[in-house]
């Protein structure tokens, strides 16, 4: 049974977080407003708020169920927009640094689309709600408050000034949250940050389906890791036919952005497939490139005099290495969390509960997306985070050879299964025990 507080909650941003969270606090108060800064009219094309749409999108399992709870038959719709669900066994080909996984089927399965499809396929389900509705085409530009609480917002729109109100305001502006500075000018000040830095590039294309490639997969997968294997890349069917194709550069390194170069960059990989798509294959857009890519954690739960009335989520608290997957996932945790909070208390005169939550959620996928990441660091690490690395790198290199390590291993990166099952003895037995696999497997 969820309580309803009081009349109004503010939500900054209708990206991934913002729009989950909009959804569920529908459920405890008369009325939500999305407050965006682009305009949203053509809902069907890119737009500058999120140029991580300019790269490939996957829904891990775990977050592809969270979703379905709150938005019943999901799955369906996104399948009907020409979103594919890949087995991570028998459609998954998938390159550890010392070989390729095994294909047999795990029952496990990732999705992959275009940002743009994901986000309008929600965007719609959360427009229908009667009690949400969406300002679009305002800058938001700090906090209003009154002795400590947050009572609403300020920006612009169109040149002219624009405030609103609300009894509870959640930040979801994403990844360049300028929160902390607005907290700063209500006299809150936030811990340093976390932050570990793969020096991760990403370089995206898409392309239109060949059919005369006969390929046995529907996603391809070659993995960076720290600190030798510089170079990986990506690629699955989205939206029906079209085939999204990332190389990332990791350590520094990156693929050009021209044609040559792109070509020439993804035949340096293990995975030939990516190489003959780009050769063959007709583009279907520009070759786009984001880099320095890092995983940052605002430790937001941790400020004590944090304001009432105001909560973050999404990005603007943790945003991760992209490679892993991770972020949608986290997102839709942190609205699980929200739901579950807030049928027990008012997250607006307790939001630091709300804030603790947040970080719970983002632990493990905090430490999955960092530990390999900070390989690339010269630092000297602690020996916990040096034995975690040795044990990832001692279970790289069973995975070709063993399907039950692999079957471990998928179901924590899905999130699916907590990191502590990797340590389960059979597991551990042939994690330690396994034989590295010979150069001609390879
Ligand atoms: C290259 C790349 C690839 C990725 N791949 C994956 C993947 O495969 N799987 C996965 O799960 N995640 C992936 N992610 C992560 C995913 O994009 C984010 O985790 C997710 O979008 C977080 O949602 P969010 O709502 O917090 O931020 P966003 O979705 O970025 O939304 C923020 C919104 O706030 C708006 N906004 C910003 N500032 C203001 C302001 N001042 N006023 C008003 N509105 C504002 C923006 O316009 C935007 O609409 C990837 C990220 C990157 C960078």
């Amino acid at each position: 049974m969820t309580a309803m507080y009081s009349d109004r909650a503010l939500v900054i941003g209708a990206g991934f977080a913002g729009l989950l969270a909009a959804r569920v606090l529908s459920e405890s108060y008369g009325d939500v407003v999305l407050v965006e800064r682009d305009q949203l009219a053509a809902d069907t094309e890119h737009r500058s708020g999120i140029p991580q749409a300019h790269h490939p999108h996957a829904l891990l399992a775990r977050g592809a169920e969270v979703l379905e709870a709150l938005f019943p038959k999901l799955g369906t719709e996104l399948k009907a927009a020409g979103a594919i669900q890949a087995d991570l066994g028998s459609d998954f080909m998938s390159r550890a640094p010392a070989g390729w996984a095994p294909r047999d089927p795990i029952g496990l399965s990732v999705r992959s689309m275009t940002r743009v499809t994901i986000e309008r396929i929600i965007r719609r389900r959360v427009l229908k709600l009667p009690n949400v509705s969406l300002v679009d085409g305002v800058t938001i530009d700090g906090l209003l408050h009154d002795r400590g609480t947050v009572t609403g917002v300020q920006g612009t729109r169109q040149g002219t000034p624009f405030t609103d109100y609300a009894d509870l305001v959640v930040d979801a502006s994403g990844r360049n949250s300028k929160l902390v500075s607005w907290l700063a000018e209500l006299g809150v000040h936030c811990p340093a940050p976390m932050i570990v830095n793969g020096h991760l590039a990403y370089t995206s294309r898409l392309y239109e389906v060949n059919h005369d490639l006969k390929l046995d997969w529907k996603t391809a997968y070659e993995i960076t890791h720290a600190p030798e294997t510089k170079r990986g890349g990506a690629v699955s069917s989205v939206d029906g036919g079209l085939w999204f194709v990332t190389l990332f550069g990791a350590g520094g390194d990156m693929a050009p952005t021209d044609e040559d170069g792109f070509l020439s960059y993804a035949t340096t990989l293990r995975c030939q497939d990516i190489a003959e798509i780009i050769k063959t294959a007709t583009p279907a857009s520009k070759i786009y490139r984001v880099g320095n890519l890092r995983s940052r954690w605002n430790r937001f739960h941790k400020i004590p005099n944090w304001p009432r009335g105001l909560l973050a989520l999404g990005d603007s608290v943790v945003s991760l290495n992209p490679v892993y997957g991770h972020g949608m996932t986290l997102a839709a945790l942190n609205c699980a969390a929200l739901r579950e909070l807030l049928a027990e208390h008012d997250l607006a005169k307790e939001p630091l509960i709300f804030q603790r939550a947040v970080a719970k959620t983002a632990q493990i996928p905090w430490m999955s997306a960092t530990t390999t990441d900070l390989g690339w660091s010269e630092k000297k690490l602690p020996l916990s985070t040096r034995f975690m690395q040795w044990y990832a790198r001692r279970l790289f290199q069973v995975v070709p050879g063993n399907r039950h390590v692999y079957r471990a291993f998928i179901r924590v990166s899905q999130m699916v299964d907590h990191p502590v099952s990797l340590f389960r003895p059979a597991v551990l037995w042939k994690v330690l025990s396994g034989r590295r696999p010979r150069a001609t497997e390879q």
